[in-house]
């Protein structure tokens, strides 16, 4: 079964072709990026615009690059939330266009069930049920996996999400957008220790998150620096920011694969190309004796490969859309 994956709910326009769920024959990704970050972050008129002249172009590489035709193609899956709706707009109403001339199924994918699948494309033997935690720039989940398809939202964050703390934090410190690898990379030459950021742990709540306190920690600490003419060492802000993150989201996601007795534990999302989270997600995976998932960073931003991936399953369960699909920009997750 060879897939035909659409991926447009942010500032990506991106287009796969996955057979069977798991083998990636294409993967062509034009980001947007460069556009943007001169406005400090996405403005989603722009982004529209763009998907619109670059989706014709990215759909006809990843099927040039897969070396199939559109004869070859068995069903359209395509992103139809969550996102910004002028964005999903651009990628749903392709798919449907394509699913309609050329009589193919079409399927509509949950944008965060895609960012979960991305774990099955490199991990083959990956079968739920596990426990994922899902870091993005919008949301921050802790869910089971029951099977394919098939999910269970036990926490979320409160306010901010992992990717969007990351990127407000880098825009303070004047790091510019997209901040996550940013200060993933200049976190390397600081010293984690160097600020005692809070941990925020919600009572009676314990797999929630909540991201919005730490930011503001940060902004007053550079605040008072400031105030007090203190020189501010960016590369410790930013470590030790980045610790204090991390750390919240591996203890939470241990917590939470022992208590759901999980034997697996996957990460998925942009965060979760985060270097410090994947080795220390390793570690205590490693000390707590489960078996540890992660996508390569490639698949942890967004990809149509992941939307294939999730499509496939999508497919074989009979779950297809109709031509009424259409963009769902607050989708959740585990809701059709
Ligand atoms: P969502 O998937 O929730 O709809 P999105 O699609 O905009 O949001 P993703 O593409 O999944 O988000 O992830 C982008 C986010 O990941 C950004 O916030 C970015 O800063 C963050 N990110 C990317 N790489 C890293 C990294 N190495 N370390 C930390 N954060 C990162
Ligand atoms: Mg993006
Ligand atoms: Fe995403």
């Amino acid at each position: 079964i060879n897939i035909l994956a659409i991926e447009t709910s942010c500032d990506e326009t991106a287009a796969s072709v996955v057979r069977n769920g798991r083998e990636v024959l294409s993967n062509i990704i034009s980001s947007q990026i460069e556009i943007h970050k001169i406005y400090g972050g996405v403005v989603p008129e722009i982004a529209s615009r763009r998907h619109i002249e670059k989706i014709n172009q990215v759909i006809e590489e990843a099927l040039k690059e897969a070396n199939v035709t559109l004869d070859d193609i068995d069903a359209i899956g395509v992103t139809y939330g969550p996102g910004l709706v002028g964005a999903l707009l651009v990628g749903v109403a392709t798919a449907k266009a394509i699913s309609f001339a050329a009589n193919k199924p079409l399927i509509g994918v949950h944008h965060i069930e895609g960012h979960v699948s991305a774990n099955y494309i490199e991990n083959k033997e990956l079968e739920p049920p596990f426990l994922c935690l899902i870091v993005s720039g919008g949301h921050t989940h802790l869910v089971l996996v029951k099977d394919y398809g098939e999910y269970e939202v036990i926490g979320k964050t409160r306010d901010d999400a992992a990717g969007e703390a990351y990127d407000k934090v880098a825009r303070a410190i004047g790091l510019g957008y997209p901040g996550g690898p940013k200060i993933d990379k200049l976190a390397k030459e600081g010293n984690s220790r160097a600020i005692v950021f809070p941990r925020a742990h919600i009572e009676g709540a314990p797999y929630d998150f909540s991201f919005s306190g730490l930011k503001s920690a940060v902004l007053n600490y550079l605040n008072s620096c400031e105030m007090k003419h203190e020189d501010i060492n960016r590369a410790d802000v930013a470590a030790s920011f980045q610790e204090a993150v991390v750390d919240v989201l591996v203890s939470k996601t241990i917590q939470a694969a022992k208590d759901y007795n999980m034997k697996k534990v996957a990460i998925a999302g942009g965060v979760a190309a985060n270097s410090a989270l994947q080795k220390a997600m390793k570690e205590a995976c490693i000390e707590h004796g489960f078996e540890y998932y992660h996508p390569s960073p490639v698949f942890c931003t967004d990809n149509a490969a992941m939307i294939g991936c999730a499509a496939y399953y999508e497919y074989i369960k009979g779950r297809l859309s109709g031509l009424d699909l259409n963009a769902v920009p607050n989708l959740r997750i585990g809701e059709r």
